[in-house]
Parts: structure tokens; C-alpha cells; sequence
């Protein structure tokens, strides 16, 4: 062996032993640190997926799950009635002294006008109950439909709006049509009624009391109808507001501006002094669990 040959070899031999104690370095630290490892991971990690140190698990595969159902519209009640004891009967307010109650209603819709109306009363979390007219349930289904599914209570308030009198057999096709209308529209029933102009004595509060409907009035009237200024129609019902209350309010015959811009008012500013806005069959259903 030349000296070059010597002096390669021991080269060779020394990478080699390096190599080797690396190796046997290495490992130490390998077992070392399998060994303390729990120990060492901060709680931070404690929840980490175990297979952060461990070869994963073959887990079984699941079968693949069924294709998700479509969502679920908001349960609709399929009849808005009153308890037993109201129908049949005229109501103007509720009695109700346990809790700050207030049923806001809107009568003469659906109109494009209600989807403002329904766009305030969602934006405060609150619902109401909207008597509807039989012909503009037929022009506008589907602002009914979105009335209902908002959570609000419909009512019954006629075709034409007739505030003469009228025999059995008109006063029959003005509920009863408006009545199939709203079955139509939205999929529910209603035995709330509310007579046209307030008029007791033309033959249709008479015929909707036989049919066992609840003949729903009002206690507060801003008159918003005679298209009041905003804050005329919301001071009214402020400082009129009581639980138990029923606010006459309108969604159809006319711009609405004024009344959508008052709602705005009302309810932060009933909402501040402690009440909820319920609809007319829970406010009675209030007041009969109350009597109990
Ligand atoms: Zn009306």
C-alpha cells in the first residue's frame, strides 16, 4: 500500500466510524424523545390528534352518509284559532296583567307594501297578525306565504271590503272565498276575522261569529289610514300602549311609507320599555293560560 493509498483508506475508515456513531447517536435521541414524549408536549398540544407521534390507525370506513335532506321551512301552525272560549266572540284587547304584551295588526294587505312592513318587524324580532283581503290574496300569494313564514298570524278580512249591509249568502262568499284564499296562499286555516271599517252590524261580524271565528277589534287607532306623520301615528301608540293592547295599523290601501317609518319607532321604543309583540292567537292564548 502507498502512503496515498494508506492515506485513502484511513479517510474511508474514519467517514465510516462517524457514520456509525451517528447513527448510534440518533437513536438515543430517538428513544429519548418517544419515551418522554407526552411529557414534553405542551397542554397546548395535549389535544393534537394522536397520530402526530403514532402511525395512524386503520380505521374502518364509514358508509358514505345519506345525501343531506333539504332544510326544513319554519313550522307553520295549520290553523291560526283563537282558545274555544274566544270563538265566536268580539274582542277588543286582551287581559293580561303578568307580562308586557302588545299584538300589532295590519289590515287591507297583502300589498308590496307588507314586504316593508315584514322587513321592520323581522329586523326588532318581532311578529304580528295581518288581515288580508281575499282579492289581494289571490294578486299577491306569495307575500302572503312570506307573511306566515316570518312566523306572523294572517286573518280574515274580507274580499271586497263592503262596509254595507249584506245578506248571508255575500257575506258567505266574502269569508268563506277569502277563507279558501288563505288556505291557498299560505297552507294554513285562520278563525281570526276582522270586519271592514270596524262595522259590527252589516251582516259579515254576524256570519263570521256563526262560523266560529273570533271577531277581532282593536284598542289603540292611530289612524295611520289618514296618512299621519310618522310621529303622530307612533306617539299615539306609545302612549296609548298597555299589555294586552291590539294596535289597528294598515299594509295596504295606499302608500305605506308613513306607517313602515312609525313601526320603526314603536317597537325599539315599546321594546325598551319591556314588551313583546306577540300575535293575536298567542295574546289569547295568554290571557286564557292566565285564568286557569
Ligand atoms: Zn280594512
Amino acid at each position: 500500500m502507498n502512503p496515498k493509498s494508506t492515506k485513502k483508506f484511513a479517510t474511508k475508515t474514519a467517514i465510516i466510524i462517524s457514520s456509525i456513531a451517528l447513527i448510534f447517536l440518533s437513536t438515543d435521541n430517538l428513544k429519548t424523545a418517544n419515551s418522554n414524549s407526552l411529557a414534553q408536549i405542551p397542554p397546548f398540544f395535549e389535544d393534537s390528534p394522536p397520530n402526530l407521534l403514532k402511525p395512524p390507525k386503520q380505521k374502518k370506513i364509514p358508509p358514505s352518509p345519506p345525501p343531506t335532506p333539504a332544510p326544513t321551512p319554519p313550522e307553520q301552525p295549520l290553523i291560526f284559532a283563537p282558545p274555544a272560549q274566544f270563538r265566536g266572540q268580539i274582542v277588543y284587547q286582551a287581559n293580561i296583567s303578568n307580562s308586557k304584551v302588545i299584538a300589532l295588526t295590519f289590515d287591507d294587505g297583502p300589498t308590496p307594501e307588507t314586504l316593508k312592513i315584514l322587513e321592520v318587524l323581522q329586523q326588532h324580532n318581532a311578529v304580528a297578525t295581518f288581515f288580508c283581503l281575499g282579492r289581494n290574496l289571490r294578486e299577491f300569494p306569495e307575500i302572503a306565504k312570506k307573511v306566515v313564514q316570518s312566523g306572523n298570524a294572517i286573518g280574515n278580512h274580507t274580499w271586497h271590503h263592503y262596509y254595507h249591509d249584506v245578506t248571508e249568502k255575500t257575506a258567505s262568499n266574502e269569508i268563506d272565498y277569502t277563507g279558501i284564499h288563505i288556505h291557498r296562499s299560505t297552507g294554513t286555516k285562520s278563525l281570526l276575522f276582522r270586519p271592514p271599517g270596524g262595522h259590527l252590524n252589516n251582516g259579515l261580524a254576524a256570519y263570521a261569529k256563526k262560523k266560529n271565528y273570533v271577531v277581532v277589534m282593536w284598542s289603540i287607532d292611530p289612524k295611520d289610514y289618514l296618512q299621519q306623520p310618522p310621529s303622530t301615528i307612533a306617539n299615539t301608540v306609545i302612549s296609548q300602549a298597555k299589555s294586552g293592547a291590539i294596535v289597528l295599523l294598515h299594509d295596504g290601501g295606499g302608500p305605506r311609507y308613513n306607517t313602515v317609518k312609525a313601526l320603526s319607532i314603536i317597537i325599539p321604543k315599546l321594546k325598551q320599555q319591556g314588551y313583546r309583540f306577540v300575535t293575536i292567537p298567542q295574546l289569547l292564548e295568554m290571557q286564557a293560560a292566565q285564568k286557569k
